[in-house]
C-alpha cells in the first residue's frame, strides 16, 4: 500500500480528550477517529489491526470446533421479553421502534437470538453438542464510555454459544474454549490472566474472565501471593474467621458526635479504631429496604448482596428514603431499634465486634458499647464485603494482593437460564423433552486491539508485535523526487511484496523529519529507509523495537528481513 493512496491522518499534538496511551496513540497515529462519544471509525490502519485480531480469533475458534455464523444486530423486542431481559437489562440496552411502532433493540449480546434460532432448528439429542460463533458489532449505551476503544458504545465482539445435553459435555467445550482463549491472547502478545468471575446478569455459575494486566484496568484482580488463585474482587469470597475479643459486653450509651459523619471522623472523635465501628448502609434490593452492616474498615460488595438475594437490582437508597425509613440522614445511621419490615443483614465480621460504635439514627449522635443480638437485630449473617489486600487467600494458600486488569474475554456456563425461559428443548434418547444446557463465550475484539495498543508502545509511538502490525515493513524513500531513490523504492516494494511481505511505502513528498516521526508513530516492526546510497543499491534497515540499524545491499534485503522477522 502506498501512503499517497490511503488515509493515515497523523497528528503532532496529543488529543486533549484522550487520557490513556492507547487512545492517544490510536488517534495520533491515524488509526481511528471518534464520531460521537464511544463511537469510532476505524481508518485503514486501524481496520487492518482489527482484522488481524479477528483472524486470530477465527483460527482458534475454528480449531476448537466452533462454526461461524452471523446474526442480526437488529433484534425484535419480543425475544428479550421472552427471556425477561427486556425488563432487567436497564438503560444500557439501545431500544428503538420501526415505522409500525414495533419495538426493537440493537444487539448488546445475542443469547436471545441464538436460543430462538436453535430451538427452531435443533430438535434431537443427535444434533448436540453444537458450538456457534460470530464476530459482530455490539451496541451498549454505556454510562461512561471511555478510554477510546476500551469502553465504546458501539464495539466489535466475538460471541459464541454452545448447546449440550449434559453438564459434562458443556464442561468439555468450556475447557476447550478456555484453551482457545488462552491461545488467542498469547498470540496477541498480551500479558493476561484467567480469573474466576461473577456471573452478573447472565445468570450462570461457572465463569472466568480473561484479564490483561494493566494499570489502567477498570477491574481489580485479587490474587494469591503463593498459589495460582486469581479472582475478580467482585466475587472473591472472604474466608477470614473472626474471633471475639473476650472483653465483657458493656451497656449501650448515646454520645454526642456533632459533625462526625464518616467512620474515620467518628473513630477519631471517640478514640476508637475503625474496626470497632459499624458501617450501616440502607440498600434497595429489588425495591425492598435492607440495612447492610459491615465493619468500619470494610466495604460493602453490592454484587455479593445481589447474589445473596438473587436480586435483579441492588442500589443505595436515595437520601430522602433513608430519612423516611431510619429517621435521619446518612452519617448517623445504625441498626439499633430499626423498625420491623427493614431487613438487617451483616457481614460475618460484625458478629465479632464487642462493644462497637454505630450511628444512633438521630442527627449528630452515636451509640457506644453496642453488641450484635443483644442490642440490635441481625436477620442474617453473610459474606458481604470486598476482599482486601492482606486477607487470607480463599484457597487457603497465602495472602491476597491486588492488580488492575482489562477484561478482554469472558466465558460462562449458562446452564438452562435461557433454554427454560425461551423453551429451547430437544428430545433425548428416550423421547423425553429436555431443556438444552448452554454456555456462552465473549471476546471484546476491539477492546483486545486497544489492550495491545496499550501494551506495545514507547515514547515515540507504537511498537506493534508482528502478529498484529497493520503492515510488516515501512518502506521510506527519503526524497521521492530523487530519481535513484524512487526507482529503487519501486523495485524493493515489488520484491518485498513478491516475498509476501505486507509493505507500506511512504511515497509522499514530505520532509525526512516528518516521514521518520510518522514512521515511528505508526510503529511497524521494521523500517527500510532509502536515502543517499540508493545509487549504490544500499538501504538502511531499522528494527522499531530495539532501534538497531544496519545497512544492507538490496540483493540481501529479503534474506536480512527473513532473519529479523525470525527474531522479533
Ligand atoms: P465490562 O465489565 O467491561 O462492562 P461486560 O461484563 O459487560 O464487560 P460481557 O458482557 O462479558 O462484558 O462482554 C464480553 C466482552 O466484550 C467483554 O469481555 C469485553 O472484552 C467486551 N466488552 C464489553 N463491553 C464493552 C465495551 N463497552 N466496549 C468494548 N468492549 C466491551
Ligand atoms: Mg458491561
Amino acid at each position: 500500500m502506498k501512503q499517497s493512496q490511503t488515509l493515515i491522518p497523523t497528528m503532532r499534538e496529543v488529543p486533549a480528550d484522550a487520557d490513556v496511551k492507547s487512545h492517544q496513540l490510536l488517534l495520533k497515529a491515524g488509526f481511528i477517529r471518534q464520531n460521537a462519544s464511544g463511537i469510532y471509525s476505524y481508518l485503514p490502519l486501524g481496520k487492518k489491526v482489527l482484522r488481524k485480531v479477528e483472524d486470530i480469533v477465527r483460527e482458534e475458534m475454528d480449531n476448537a470446533g466452533a462454526a461461524e455464523l452471523l446474526m442480526p444486530a437488529l433484534q425484535q423486542a419480543e425475544l428479550w421479553q421472552e427471556s425477561g431481559r427486556w425488563y432487567t437489562y436497564g438503560p444500557e440496552l439501545m431500544r428503538l421502534s420501526d415505522r409500525h411502532e414495533r419495538k426493537f433493540v440493537l444487539g448488546a449480546t445475542h443469547e436471545e437470538v441464538i436460543t430462538s434460532l436453535i430451538r427452531d432448528e435443533v430438535k434431537s439429542y443427535k444434533r448436540l453438542p453444537l458450538t456457534l460463533y460470530q464476530i459482530q458489532t455490539k451496541f451498549r449505551d454505556e454510562q461512561r464510555p471511555r478510554f477510546g476503544l476500551l469502553r465504546g458504545r458501539e464495539f466489535v465482539m466475538k460471541d459464541a454459544y454452545s448447546f449440550h445435553t449434559s453438564h459434562e459435555s458443556l464442561g468439555e467445550v468450556y475447557d476447550r474454549l478456555f484453551t482457545a482463549y488462552s491461545n488467542i491472547f498469547r498470540r496477541c502478545g498480551l500479558n493476561f490472566r484467567a480469573v474466576i468471575a461473577d456471573s452478573g446478569a447472565m445468570g450462570g455459575k461457572d465463569t472466568h474472565e480473561f484479564m490483561v494486566l494493566s494499570d489502567i484496568g477498570e477491574d481489580t484482580i485479587a490474587y494469591s501471593n503463593s498459589s495460582d488463585y486469581a479472582a475478580n474482587i467482585e466475587m472473591a469470597p472472604v474466608v477470614t474467621a473472626y474471633e471475639k475479643s473476650g472483653e465483657a459486653e458493656g451497656e449501650v450509651e448515646k454520645v454526642s458526635t456533632p459533625d462526625a459523619k464518616t467512620i474515620s471522623s467518628v473513630a477519631e472523635l471517640l478514640n476508637v479504631s475503625a474496626e470497632q465501628c459499624l458501617k450501616s448502609l440502607l440498600f434497595k434490593v429489588d425495591g425492598e429496604n435492607v440495612l447492610v452492616l459491615v465493619r468500619g474498615d470494610h466495604e460493602v460488595n453490592d454484587i455479593k448482596l445481589k447474589n445473596l438475594f438473587q436480586a435483579d437490582t441492588v442500589e443505595l437508597a436515595p437520601h430522602e428514603e433513608v430519612s423516611e425509613v431510619l429517621g435521619c440522614t446518612i452519617g448517623s445511621l445504625g441498626p439499633v431499634n430499626v423498625k420491623e419490615g427493614v431487613k438487617v443483614i451483616a457481614d460475618h465480621a460484625v458478629k465479632a465486634i464487642t462493644n462497637g460504635v454505630c450511628g444512633a439514627n438521630e442527627e449528630g449522635y452515636h451509640f457506644i458499647n453496642v453488641n450484635a443480638e443483644k442490642d440490635y437485630r441481625v436477620d442474617q449473617y453473610a459474606d458481604l464485603r470486598f476482599i482486601q489486600e492482606g486477607d487470607v487467600s480463599p484457597d487457603g494458600e497465602g495472602t491476597i494482593q491486588f492488580a488492575k486488569g482489562i477484561e478482554v474475554g469472558h466465558i460462562f456456563k449458562l446452564g438452562t437460564r435461557y433454554s427454560e425461559a425461551m423453551n429451547a428443548v430437544y428430545l433425548d434418547e428416550n423421547g423425553r423433552t429436555q431443556p438444552m444446557i448452554m454456555g456462552c463465550y465473549g471476546i471484546g475484539v476491539s477492546r483486545t486491539m486497544a489492550a495491545v495498543a496499550e501494551q506495545f508502545n514507547d515514547e515515540n509511538g507504537f511498537v506493534w508485535p508482528k502478529a498484529l502490525s497493520p503492515f510488516d515493513v515501512h518502506l521510506v524513500p527519503i526524497n521521492i523526487k530523487d530519481e535513484n531513490q524512487r526507482t529503487l523504492a519501486e523495485e524493493i516494494y515489488s520484491a518485498l511484496r513478491e516475498s509476501r511481505y505486507d509493505v507500506l511505502m511512504d511515497d509522499r513528498a514530505e520532509r525526512p523529519g516528518v516521514k521518520f516521526t510518522d514512521s515511528d508513530l505508526i510503529g511497524l516492526p521494521v523500517r527500510v529507509t532509502i536515502g543517499k546510497k540508493a545509487a549504490e543499491g544500499i538501504v538502511e534497515v531499522k528494527v522499531r523495537k530495539t532501534g538497531e540499524m544496519i545497512e544492507v545491499q538490496k540483493s540481501e534485503l529479503v534474506s536480512t528481513l527473513h532473519e529479523i522477522f525470525q527474531t522479533i
